[in-house]
């Protein structure tokens, strides 16, 4: 395991916190959903119940290593504070000599928020020298951004070769959470893979394999395994570089045992409208000219039925084109037994996310990913890169 702010002695330190504060803001810069901040408020209290001086970095948007006062950390400033009932100091400009010094000025238990680290184009670039000036201002490092671990950018990953890093609270839980299901999963252990980008789905299955006893797809995803097996899919959304990969996955979950079941019918239409008109389709006979844009009834059927025998579930993606109404029958009802299983449950990915808050039914599930990208590289079987620099135990 690696090491997390438990492990070492904060008092009088300077802790540089990487959390991420990305969180929705209006056109009156109002900050509309503020989950983000509120789910840093354990670790930032920890440290500062333990004397350290925090120092708290992340970005917010796409600014593109420009300065932008829309995508200002002001009001999320605010906000913290509001619910840590403390002030907080603002450092305007990173590189400017003005931020060495309010650090200097810092007590114990004082907090002080760096300005939108995406305002540098330093950052996403993982400059050395940048990432070096930053590691300056501080003694630790603390990663509490999991949905930015997989990117290696100055203020996730390059400031810890200069500073010792160690995990935040909510980083700590991600790797928990994972870790159990991934490898000490209670059976029967169900992945349900959805989405679009097969690309991105496929390693995952390939590292699944190894470790599930059913795997459900759905989504636009599960076009090209159709064709891999002969069907017509008429115009949906195809990978054709990764019809023979997805053969071949086919082959070797029926070698190990696995089952990997497929939509056996299909919401189609012929276009990406709310006025379209559907119809359903078994799948690998589609009509030429519509696409599938969600799974059908009789799949949902199926798809509930394994879901309910499940003792481990991990979900990621949604089963139809979720954005439309008219398509998104299929992710909520996977939602809906996802949350009313007895099992442990892991969902990653914005839509299947937004699947389960719209039912209002996340408290229901076990663990509710906070990295999209992060947590496919995790269900890939790979090592999260800012992971990777924090100590081990
Ligand atoms: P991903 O980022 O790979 O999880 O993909 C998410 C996207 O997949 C969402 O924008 C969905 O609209 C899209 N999607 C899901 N099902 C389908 C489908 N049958 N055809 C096209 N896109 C789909």
């Amino acid at each position: 395991m690696k090491k997390t702010i438990r492990d070492i002695d904060v008092a009088g330190k300077r802790v540089l916190v990487r959390v991420d504060y990305n969180v929705p803001i209006n056109q009156e810069l109002k900050i509309v959903d503020d989950t983000r901040i509120v789910a840093t408020l354990p670790t930032i209290n920890y440290l500062l119940e333990h004397g350290a001086k925090v120092i708290l970095c992340s970005h917010l948007g796409r600014p593109n290593g420009q300065m932008d006062t829309k995508l200002s950390l002001r009001p999320v400033l605010a906000r913290l504070s509001k619910l840590l009932e403390k002030p907080i100091s603002f450092a305007e400009d990173i590189l400017d000599k003005s931020t060495v010094d309010l650090v200097n000025k810092m007590q114990n238990g004082d907090i002080l928020m760096l300005e939108n680290i995406r305002f540098y184009k330093q950052e996403e670039e993982n400059n050395d020298a940048f990432a070096k000036k930053l590691a300056g201002l501080a003694d630790v490092f603390v990663l509490e951004a999991f949905a930015t671990a997989h990117r290696k950018h100055a203020s996730t990953y390059g400031v810890a070769k200069y500073i010792p890093a160690v995990c935040g609270f909510l980083v700590e839980e991600e790797l928990l959470m994972f870790d159990k299901v991934l490898n000490k999963p209670e059976r029967p252990f169900v992945a349900i893979l959805g989405g679009a980008k097969i690309s991105d789905k496929l390693p995952v299955i390939e590292n699944l394999i190894d470790k599930v006893d059913t795997i459900l797809i759905g989504g636009g995803m599960a076009y090209t395994f159709i064709k891999a097996i002969g069907g017509s899919i008429g115009m949906s959304i195809i990978d054709n570089t990764k019809v023979e990969l997805a053969k071949q996955l086919l082959d070797k979950a029926k070698e190990k045992g696995v089952k990997i079941i497929l939509p056996i019918d299909n919401v189609g239409a012929k276009e990406f409208s709310e006025d379209a008109d559907t119809k359903l389709f078994s799948s690998g006979f589609f009509a030429d000219d519509y696409q599938g844009m969600d799974i059908g009834p009789k799949t949902i059927r199926v798809f509930k039925k394994v879901i309910k025998k499940a003792r481990t579930i991990v979900w990621n993606g949604p089963v139809g084109v979720y954005e439309y109404d008219k398509f998104k029958k299929g992710t909520n009802k996977i939602a809906k037994y996802v949350a009313r299983s007895k099992a442990m449950s892991i969902i990653g990915g914005g839509d299947s996310i937004a699947a389960v808050q719209s039912l209002g039914v996340c408290k229901k599930v076990t663990h509710m990913s906070t990295g999209g990208g992060a947590s496919l590289m995790v269900l890939q079987g790979k090592t999260l890169p800012c992971v990777e620099m924090i100590e081990d135990n």
